[in-house]
């Protein structure tokens, strides 16, 4: 049995969405993933902080506070005894005859899920291989949307080419990868964009700046090209669900793990076990 929370309840293994719900029709919500080790959220407040604010920008009211939905994280994970794994979180408009407009009145559908899922112990250790690809996402990169179809297709693109993720790139610019941010570390420093409206800003990010400003490494938000890109020392990429982890090819050129990105991962694994 696998506890679900969904609309203030708490349901046992299934759930019903309506065809009205515009989550489904225009992918008109928004979403969280968090991270659970040991049976313990890695930084909620961070993720549902974020959901209040892509809510925010896109005008849907939510009901509950930050420490509703971490309580309620911490029920599932209690209930469904998760040691290592995943809660996604999602929120949509609500319900309605099909319409662009917003309703005039709807209630936000919400759903709230716990998984097992091991950590990506592979990746981190040995490298993994992406593809660049162009950027073909709407301007408003920096809300965590429903909306994934350029992502959808730019991964896809990744996995037919044997590839794990793509490194995004939009005027020349690299912004980001399909579900996760992307780095650079140059003469020991860390490159990687701006957080503005081209890219989201990744909670893993948040955590790898705070790693390394502790540890003494220059962090620097500034963007960088595809040459760049090409000429780096180590390139890495972050989310919830690959954590820290090295990139040792693009497309066709090859890269070794280096010791920035190790420091990073030894950083973040402590940030872990201090949970
Ligand atoms: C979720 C996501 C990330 C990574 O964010 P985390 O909070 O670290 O998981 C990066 N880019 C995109 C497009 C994302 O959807």
């Amino acid at each position: 049995m696998n506890m679900i929370y969904f609309n203030g309840e708490y349901v046992e293994d299934q759930i019903t969405i309506s065809p009205d719900d515009r989550g489904y029709q225009f992918g008109d919500g928004i979403y969280e993933v968090i991270r659970v080790y040991n049976g313990k959220l890695f930084t909620a407040k961070e993720h549902f902080e974020r959901l209040l604010r892509s809510a925010e920008e896109i005008k849907i009211e939510l009901k509950l506070t930050v420490a509703d939905y971490i309580a309620i994280c911490e029920r599932l994970v209690k209930e469904n005894q998760v040691e290592t794994g995943n809660i996604y979180v999602q929120v949509t408009r609500g319900n309605a005859v099909r319409n662009h407009i917003f309703p005039e009145s709807s209630e936000p559908v919400t759903f709230i899920y716990s998984y097992g899922s091991e950590r990506p112990v592979q990746g981190m250790r040995e490298g993994i291989k992406v593809i660049t690809a162009d950027d073909i996402r709407w301007l408003r990169c920096d809300i965590k949307s429903l909306n994934l179809l350029g992502n959808v297709l730019n991964k896809q693109k990744a996995h037919e080419a044997g590839a794990a993720e793509a490194i995004q790139i939009r005027d020349g610019i690299v912004t980001e990868g399909a579900s996760s941010n992307a780095y650079i570390v140059k003469d020991g420093a860390i490159y990687t964009h701006p957080t503005d409206n081209l890219i989201l800003n990744g909670i893993t990010r948040q955590v790898i700046k705070q790693c390394a400003e502790e540890n003494h490494i220059p962090f620097v938000e500034k963007t960088f090209g595809m040459d760049e890109l090409l000429a780096a020392d180590e390139v890495l990429m972050s989310s919830v669900s690959i954590e820290v982890t090295p990139v040792i090819q693009i497309d066709d050129r090859t890269f070794n793990v280096g010791p920035v990105t190790r420091q990073l991962q030894a950083a973040f694994e402590e940030k872990i076990s201090s949970l």
